[in-house]
């Protein structure tokens, strides 16, 4: 069976091997058992059902949450030419009937359904009257009420066990914490189901996370070196989705806003755009999530903190899923802690709930102030250990250096101690600093022994030592008044002494790396125009075909068409990504772009040097055209010309026997006054000389005689 998948792999799907757990995955299900599948963004979730669908047999049945998620697997699919459909609300009742029609018929191989329309009692007997070979149930988390993705209709698709208890089921989700897979087994009743547990890590993604000092500067910064590529910028309210979306536009960025604010068709229209057109940001709240399968998204940036660090795993999971090098870069400050801290305390909800959200924003406020490598805490937090610091996180990179900050984080709670624990950061920092300004004197805190023994720390120093007190929980945020600082109980001991404190050295912002990884140039400047025009044919096609430009190629295949040089078809059909329908439909066009643009991209005075050189060695006009990859005429247009100007002489370029070039010189030179046009002497040697070389006679006469 394996065999056979592979080959179905390999034919259908292009690849050539299967990734991490998925041939098992597929073993497991196509033999008829039951699977939970937990694998990240990218991991290749898809074909651990798509390849058992094909291989068993009769329908196969996805459900799948959200209209826009169906539609681009259908057309993945299609362009595989594999025969699915979605059937869903968009559809008119003709275009259902039809469906319907088809899928009696078995014509059908793969049918796409949102779980509400599924679990339908005219459903579920229309499916028990078809062959069902497997069901399929992605974004298996929506079952769970504790999830951000919670669909009440999954919680029926329990029902799925007893109506049709020989069908084999299996449920993927990139969720990863425990308590949702133990919801999922339970709701979905996948008590004997294998368990095919991933790793978490996104290997591909670089992290990044700086203090926020100049936000909008920085993330400039940041987006100057990814020129071209398609990202996401979250911002939490909606007017910063608005501003930051109109401000990158004017930065010569092209920016679109996205937020539930927004009209509905506007924003279908946004996220339509984001999809289907290449470099665009999408600037958003976190209402744009689920929908976006975009495989190429090259960043994720977030210019607020996300409330959890589930919440920073699942959005900047959405950069990179094509598996190329991704960014995920965050600036923060003490505002967004005061901000969220301010939200938590207002929210709905029991004392409980709000301590366990609490514990979330602290364990995302720990990997800001993390010193040791980002993606070990990032995977610890999900009860994953990587054993060696990663190598690719800031704090690998950049070697973080700590210091002992215990004798100014005295001096700073003292600070807020002192001044009655109500002033924000601003004031206490004035106040360490001994800036005799009119707050301070009016409150009379110059006189109190704090007053300017902070001179040692610059401002900034002592902004960033605040936060990082706040974020450990050294000090608390006032969240019923103005966001001043309180002690809080578990920085006693370190006001007595009895520990100390060690932090992060922030890397003033000038004298810091580049701020993304060293990776995120996928193409060198050499080969950029051959890139675009292969992007270029890709969006034509993806015109032609209604679909976002990824279903044609990934840019993974792209870019290995453009490394590998692909001279045939059958070199392009060893190309991963190019399956048998897809070398078929596209294969030849890809290859012209690619042969048409190694002549292209050489400028034309390369071009001409190589020819003179590649005809004083003495090959033949045919020899230099397949050489350089151009036409025989384009080959003659430029030898005439070389040997106008002198650059090479009418025996380098042509082999002629020496009386006929004799011949054609006198047929020119017979005429009387100036030299003839080739036209009026062509007939003369029509069929036996072709015009191209008449035209290099006649330029070596010009050239001689200077005529
Ligand atoms: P997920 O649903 O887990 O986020 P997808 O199924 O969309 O991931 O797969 C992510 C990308 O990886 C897709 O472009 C897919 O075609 C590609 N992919 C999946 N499996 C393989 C494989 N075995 N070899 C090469 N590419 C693969
Ligand atoms: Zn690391």
């Amino acid at each position: 069976m394996l065999d056979q998948a592979q080959r179905i792999l390999k034919d259908v799907f292009g690849y050539d091997a299967f990734r991490g757990n998925q041939s098992a995955i597929i073993e497991q299900v196509a033999s008829g058992g039951d699977a939970l599948v937990l694998m990240p963004t990218g991991g290749g979730k898809s074909l651990c059902f798509q390849v058992p669908g094909l291989l068993r047999e009769g329908l196969t049945v996805v459900v799948s949450p959200l209209i826009a998620l169906m539609d681009d697997q259908v057309a993945t699919l299609d362009e595989l030419g594999i025969a699915a459909v979605a059937l869903n609300s968009t559809l008119s009742p003709e275009e259902q009937r039809d469906i319907a029609d088809r899928l009696r018929r078995n014509e059908i191989k793969m049918l796409y359904l949102a779980p509400e329309r599924l679990v339908q009692p005219r459903m579920l007997a229309f499916l028990q009257r078809l062959e069902i070979g497997l069901f399929a149930i992605d974004e298996a988390h929506c079952v769970s009420q504790w999830g951000h993705d919670f669909r009440p209709e999954y919680l029926q698709l329990g029902q799925l066990a007893e109506f049709f208890p020989t069908v084999p089921r299996i449920a993927l989700t990139a969720t990863a914490d425990k308590r949702t897979r133990e919801e999922i087994v339970q709701r979905l009743k996948l008590e004997n189901a294998e368990r095919f547990l991933s790793s978490f890590d996104r290997p591909n993604i670089f992290y990044r996370i700086v203090p926020k000092d100049q936000p909008r500067k920085q993330l400039l910064g940041f987006l100057a070196e990814r020129r071209g590529d398609a990202g996401i910028v979250y911002c939490l309210s909606r007017k910063k989705v608005e501003e930051m979306a109109a401000f990158l536009s004017e930065q010569g960025f092209p920016a679109l806003p996205y937020h539930a604010g927004l009209p509905n068709d506007l924003r279908a229209f946004n996220q339509k755009r984001f999809l289907n057109e290449e470099g665009l940001i999408m600037v958003a709240t976190i209402a744009f999530g689920m929908g976006i399968d975009k495989p190429n998204v090259r960043f994720v940036a977030h210019l607020d903190l996300p409330k959890s660090l589930e919440a920073y795993y699942q959005e900047t999971g959405r950069a990179g899923r094509d598996g190329l090098p991704a960014d995920a870069w965050m600036a923060y400050g003490l505002q967004d802690v005061i901000f969220l801290k301010q939200m938590l305390n207002n929210s709905e909800g029991d004392e409980r709930h709000k301590r366990v959200e609490q514990h979330k924003l602290d364990a995302m406020l720990a990997l800001c102030e993390e010193t040791r490598c980002r993606r070990q805490a990032l995977l610890a937090y999900f009860d994953e250990v990587l054993a060696e610091p990663c190598g690719h996180c800031d704090n690998c990179v950049d070697e973080v250096q700590t210091w002992d900050a215990t004798e100014p984080a005295r001096q700073a709670l003292s600070a807020i101690y002192r001044s009655g624990q109500r002033y924000g950061v601003g004031h206490l920092v004035d106040v360490l600093l001994g800036r005799d300004n009119e707050k301070v004197r009016s409150l009379g805190h110059q006189h109190l022994s704090v007053f300017g023994v902070g001179k040692g720390l610059a401002e900034g120093e002592w902004r960033s030592l605040f936060r990082q007190l706040v974020a450990r929980g050294l000090a608390d945020v006032d969240l019923d008044g103005f966001g001043g600082l309180r002690l809080s109980d578990s920085c006693r001991p370190l006001l007595r002494g009895e520990v100390t404190l060690e932090l992060r050295r922030e890397i003033a912002s000038k004298t810091a790396k580049p701020a993304g990884s060293a990776a995120s140039q996928l193409v060198r400047s050499e080969e950029r125009e051959t890139w675009e025009a292969l992007r270029t044919l890709r969006r034509k096609l993806a015109e032609e075909h209604g679909v976002p430009p990824y279903v044609i190629f990934p840019d993974a295949t792209l870019l290995e068409m453009l490394r590998s040089q692909p001279a045939t078809l059958g070199d392009m059909a060893r190309i991963s990504g190019v399956g048998a329908r897809k070398l078929e439909r596209y294969g030849q066009a890809f290859l012209d772009v690619l042969q048409g643009s190694a002549a292209a991209a050489r400028s034309p005075a390369d071009l001409r040097h190589e020819l003179i050189t590649l005809a004083r060695a003495g090959m033949t006009p045919s020899q230099i055209a397949r050489q350089l990859d151009c036409s025989e005429k384009n080959v003659y247009t430029m030898l005439a010309e070389a040997i106008g100007q002198q650059l090479l002489s009418l025996e380098q370029a042509l082999d002629l026997p020496e009386d006929l070039l004799g011949e054609i010189q006198d047929a020119f030179l017979d005429a009387e006054g100036e030299l003839p046009s080739v036209a009026s002497v062509a007939q003369l040697f029509a069929g036996r000389v072709p015009e191209a070389v008449l035209f290099c006679v006649r330029a070596s006469l010009e050239a001689e005689f200077d005529l």
